[in-house]
């Protein structure tokens, strides 16, 4: 297989109370699992099987939905569950820290405008922080796609992603999604958006 399902770096139940064990659960083994087995159905046979998946997604108008969905689902999830960690959700610092002011004004101020993007998403999606030329910038995306794809309206390296499909958060947190996003901020692992930041620019 092509593509396989990513293991998490800390259980299911790391991110108590803000993400409980039972969501962190069917997100990863079932939701996650699904895309990543999808993804690998539908490309298997096809010159894309010995591609990465952010090839895959810079020529996904090329490809089926099968593959725009689960291609999507794939990667997502996969920065997803590195972005964030038990133990983090202190506010960046050094290089990061000093981009999101110079663009923003404040952490405050960028968080206010990631959660806006994230609430006001409609159905099913993400918000995302990322490099586009260098700098910092907000966006959401519809379903699964993200800013790597080329028919993504707003393009860039992703660097720090929140997932709003209501998988992420019903079990918990029912219709309430800015009550998600606010307990979310509480595990950001800014260390590694951080990185990410760096690799991006
Ligand atoms: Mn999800």
């Amino acid at each position: 297989m092509a593509f396989t399902l990513p293991n998490l770096n800390y259980e299911y139940n790391a991110l108590e109370p803000h993400i409980d064990a039972r969501t962190m659960e069917i997100h990863h083994s079932k939701h996650h699992a699904a895309y990543t087995n999808n993804l690998n159905a539908a490309i298997q046979g096809t010159e894309w099987e010995s591609k990465g998946i952010e090839e895959i997604l810079k020529n996904i108008s090329k490809l089926s939905p099968a593959v725009r969905n689960n291609g999507g689902g794939f990667y997502n999830h996969g920065l997803f569950w590195e972005i964030i960690a038990p133990n983090a959700g202190a506010n960046p610092s050094g290089n990061l820290s000093e981009a999101i002011d110079k663009k923003f004004g404040s952490i405050d101020n960028f968080k206010k405008d990631f959660t806006t993007a994230a609430t006001t998403r409609f159905g099913s999606g993400w918000a995302w922080l990322i490099v586009q030329g260098g700098e910092l910038a907000i966006c959401s995306t519809p379903n699964q796609d993200n800013p790597l794809m080329d028919i993504a309206e707003v393009k860039g390296t992703p660097i720090l992603g929140l997932d709003v499909w209501e998988h992420a958060y019903y079990l918990n947190y029912q219709n309430r999604r800015p009550d998600y996003i606010t307990a979310w901020w509480n595990v950001v692992n800014w260390n590694e958006v951080a990185k990410k930041f760096s690799a991006a620019k």
